[in-house]
């Protein structure tokens, strides 16, 4: 079955799905829809850019409609919730417009705007609630909101959830359900603490996996550009001369990181904006509306604002910085592969940052090639103090590549030209093995990796 007409969907959701350009369903949507249908509970492992949001929601809104629940006063016939607000704020687009031509009602909790409008979108009850977490216990401990009628919920985005330290809100929340609802859950990956919330919440799933983390990144034509840490601005500076990066996905590790970069952008003249978790939710929409449009060329951006960003068309990603989770980078790059289009990323790495692209590597199970056409590389591979690039972080093992890993010194031939031209077929060496351990910081202490609970953005 691929057609979604075969589903027995209700004529209304057909001319909306059609009406947004959808032919044929996605691997997620072809297992996930039926199943719905069937009323079973289900764990998906699906990545952003699958076509996850229509294979809960279509089937959800399609239940809602043949059900005999009521809307129910502060309540909701099915709960989603998303990590952020910009995810919640794309499910509920992508749900109103699979149900526009139907009277089904649907509304937005999430913090970081007022929450007078949105207890007041509840007073009446709704048929699908979007929430963040944060917010929505608020409101449920305020008795605006009560959630003893839910017939369907679902976790969209599970591990980002839990990685932004959510878990007690969730559990918080989920022990004020009804116990006889239907559960769907979607993670991109399926930790231990994902999967133990899921035996807590679920019963007898189904489970499915669409996209282990290869596949989004198979698709994702990937670079590493390696540079010292001090020359990254110019390093953006010069990429950016090629014009055929046109729509330009800039992601840092910090807030302070993309306020910095976007100046930088605004200096060269080359426009663009900053989202981040400090940004109010009217300068992100904006910031988002404005790149979609294609009036802004680059949009930078931190992990947890980049969460849900669903934007058509984004040529290249660039990682300014490496992401310290392996999980982060194929959701970063997974933004220029978006409902089977291809795409480009490159990542700036510097010489503290080569133990995260390892880990990278690992992760995605396969190399990241390097790419040495441009001004810094020869400094970029020479940066590491004397003695740690040589010695093997893999004890010798594995893929090693050419022996130009070695700290080049300057003046060593290995520079490479750079006259442009990146759109040439790339030289390319694998890029993490031999990487140096993580730095330690100035304190002593070695760099933390864990992640750490981030409630700034939802
Ligand atoms: P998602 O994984 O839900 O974020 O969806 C990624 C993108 O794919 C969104 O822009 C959707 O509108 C689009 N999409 C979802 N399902 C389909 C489909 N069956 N055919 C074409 N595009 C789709």
């Amino acid at each position: 079955m691929t057609n979604f007409a075969d589903l027995g969907l209700n004529q209304s959701v057909l001319r909306a799905v059609a009406e947004g350009g959808y032919e044929t369903m996605t691997p997620i949507q072809k297992q996930a829809i039926p199943a719905v249908l069937e009323n079973k509970d289900l764990i998906a492992i699906a990545q952003t850019g699958t076509g996850k949001t229509a294979a809960f929601s279509l089937p959800l809104i399609q239940k809602l409609l043949t059900g005999e629940g009521k809307r129910t006063p502060k309540g909701a016939r099915a709960l989603i919730l998303a990590p952020t607000r910009e995810l919640a704020i794309q499910i509920s687009e992508n749900v109103r417009a699979y149900g526009k031509y139907l009277h089904l009602k649907s509304t937005l909790i999430y913090g970081g705007a007022g929450a007078k409008p949105q207890i007041k979108a509840m007073a009446a009850g709704v048929d699908i609630l979007i929430a963040t977490p944060g917010r929505l216990l608020d409101l449920m401990n305020q008795r605006h909101v009560n959630l003893g009628n839910v017939e369907y919920l679902v976790l969209d985005e599970a591990d980002r959830m839990l990685d932004m330290g959510f878990i007690r809100d969730i559990q918080k929340i989920i022990a004020q359900l009804p116990k006889a609802r239907q559960t769907l859950l979607f993670s991109a990956t399926m930790p231990t603490t994902v999967e133990k919330l899921a035996n807590s919440i679920l019963q007898n799933p189904l489970r499915i996996e669409v996209a282990p983390a290869a596949t989004t990144a198979e698709k994702v034509a990937q670079h590493v550009l390696m540079v010292p840490k001090g020359r990254k601005r110019d390093l953006l500076a010069h990429v950016l001369k090629d014009e055929s990066l046109s729509r330009v996905l800039i992601f840092t590790r910090t807030k302070h990181g993309a306020n910095r970069v976007a100046r930088q952008l605004d200096q060269l003249g080359i426009s663009s904006d900053a989202i981040h978790g400090n940004k109010s939710q009217n300068a992100r929409q904006k910031a988002l509306n404005a790149f979609r449009s294609g009036e802004t060329r680059a949009l930078v951006a931190t992990d947890v604002a980049a969460r849900g960003i669903d934007v058509d068309g984004v040529t290249h990603v660039i990682n300014f910085e490496i992401p310290n989770e392996p999980e982060s980078y194929v959701h970063r790059i997974g933004r220029t592969a978006r409902a089977g289009a291809t795409g480009s990323s490159l990542s700036f790495c510097d010489h503290e940052e080569r133990a995260y692209l390892k880990d990278i590597e690992k992760s995605i199970r396969q190399p990241v090639p390097v790419l040495e056409d441009h001004p810094f590389h020869a400094e970029g591979i020479a940066s590491a103090p004397a003695g740690e690039e040589s010695k093997p972080a893999n004890g010798g093992r594995g893929r090693r590549g050419g022996g130009n890993r070695r700290p080049s010194g300057s003046g060593s031939g290995n520079r490479q030209n750079n006259g442009g031209g990146r759109s040439g077929a790339p030289k390319s060496q694998n890029a993490g093995s031999g990487a140096a351990k993580p730095q330690r910081s100035g304190s002593g202490k070695p760099r933390s990796r864990n992640r750490r609970p981030q409630r700034t953005a939802a």
